[in-house]
């Protein structure tokens, strides 16, 4: 066969529709109208086939932290990958950067977690934390306690316990989800369930439910509750700030685990390390992925701590959990690169003092736009609401569909900015320069126009 980027868009197209099942598409329609092909991408650009460049609003999928084209990234892939391509931390083994990778992650953890298990995506960590946490109930004599308490519209991944512990009911319609132990309580989804409610009076509400439903089920079933800090994938839900002091205080009254999922969050979206410092949550375990390499190569893991790890290190036995690619070398490698230079480049600083309030003043900016009810973010990370009447907080009766207009608008005017139903939602790389995000609100602000 031909190298593939020997073909022009159409060739490449052709075999696409022939031989590629895409993830989350609707391949019929796709089919229809042909895949986007990407070939190419550069800081917060990326560039299509057909030569098209695009500012790509969502780090591709809410990872691309550091930006496209870190050439020491590459680098230390190269090296690692000529040194020592592939060894497993199975059976008494390791290999140095899964020590480094460990090591630095402690560091910038929160002070009570010191502690790393290695996986291979996000899905993979909720999977593990759901084992551990089952495991550490099991150890500490109390095995009924294996329910997972989670939020409806949470997403957690896409294997079966990680589209479970999600609450979102298109995944669960298929495939028979979610299985047994896992209940979803409501979302802190303001805008869009807080009716007449104060927006804290709501959080408060909502938060409460997690004591309601433990009290209903029993202390003696529940392990944990799982969510993250803000929810991403559901469309950028930023909790009132009565939200989380309210189920810290409750997981701390009952001694159920709080899991912090820490995929889209961590390692500087909101303008900290990690959502759990923004948000001043406790964690017990946080699932992590994505930033954690800026997307560079798959790694995942969950950070344990200190307490839930020496029940798991002292009294466990052999956990019998892993993967392949837990802690690969040359994932490892690069992921600890890329957390050298978030640290050394002070980007996460720049996020949370400068860029981050820039865009946060630029996008509210939009609620004057008479489409969009509500623009809220936080750090590098925003959600617009597109209404039919934003005075009575009323939403379009077909839900999506004009979302999917002012996407594709987008796409025509040069940024990616993703739908959610009719939410807008945005996630930049975090280097994104204070000129660049006038050029994403200018976009955005046109294609909110053609959409109208
Ligand atoms: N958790 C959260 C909060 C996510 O947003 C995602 C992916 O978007 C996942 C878990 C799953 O990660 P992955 O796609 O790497 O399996």
């Amino acid at each position: 066969m031909n190298k593939p980027h020997n073909l022009d868009t159409s060739e490449l197209q052709a075999i696409d529709r022939k031989h590629h099942l895409h993830p989350f598409t609707d391949s019929k329609e796709l089919n229809e109208q042909g895949t986007r092909v990407i070939t190419r991408a550069d800081g917060v650009y990326i560039w299509d086939s057909e030569g098209n460049k695009l500012l790509d609003g969502m780090a591709g999928l809410w990872c691309v932290n550091v930006g496209y084209g870190r050439k020491e990234l590459a680098e230390v892939a190269y090296e690692q990958m000529l040194e020592l391509p592939y060894y497993n931390s199975f059976f008494q083994c390791t290999t140095p950067p899964a020590i480094g990778l460990a090591e630095i992650l402690a560091e910038l953890a929160p002070d009570h977690i010191n502690r790393v298990f290695f996986t291979g995506s996000g899905s993979e960590s909720n999977d593990t934390v759901i084992r551990m946490v089952r495991r550490y109930w099991d150890l500490l004599g109390e095995p009924q306690k294996s329910v997972i308490i989670s939020r409806k519209n949470a997403y957690h991944g896409s294997t079966m316990a990680g589209a479970s512990l999600g609450g979102m009911k298109f995944m669960h319609e298929q495939g028979g989800l979610p299985i047994p132990g896992i209940v979803h309580i409501d979302q802190p989804y303001w805008y869009a369930e807080g009716g007449d409610q104060d927006p804290e009076e709501f959080g408060l509400n909502v938060a409460q439910q997690l004591e309601a439903t433990i009290l209903d089920m029993g202390l003696d079933r529940i392990g944990a509750f799982i969510a993250e800090p803000l929810q991403g994938a559901g469309g950028v839900i930023i909790p009132p700030d009565s939200y989380w002091p309210e189920i810290g205080r409750i997981c701390d009254k009952y001694g159920i685990l709080l899991i912090a999922d820490e995929v889209i969050c961590g390692f500087g979206r909101t303008g900290k390390w990690f959502g759990s410092d923004y948000f001043g949550i406790k964690p017990d375990f946080m699932p992590i992925a994505k930033g954690l390499s800026s997307g560079y190569l798959p790694i995942g893991g969950v950070m344990v701590s200190d307490r839930v790890a020496d029940v798991l290190t002292d009294k466990c036995g052999e956990f019998a959990h892993g993967y392949t690619y837990s802690g690969h070398p040359a994932a490892a490698a690069v992921a600890l690169k890329n957390l050298q230079i978030l640290r050394d480049e002070h980007i996460i600083e720049t996020v949370e003092k400068d860029t981050g309030p820039y865009l946060q003043k630029r996008w509210r900016e939009l609620e004057n736009h008479p489409l969009v009810g509500e623009a809220r973010g936080v750090g590098l990370v925003g959600a617009i609401e597109i209404v039919k009447d934003k005075d009575k907080r009323e939403f379009f009766p077909k839900e999506g569909t004009v979302g999917g207009v002012c996407r594709d608008a987008c796409i025509r005017n040069g940024l990616v900015m993703r739908a959610v139903g009719d939410t807008m939602i945005i996630s930049p790389p975090l280097i994104i320069t204070k000129e660049q995000i006038d050029e994403l609100i200018e976009k955005a602000l046109k294609s909110l126009d053609e959409t109208a």
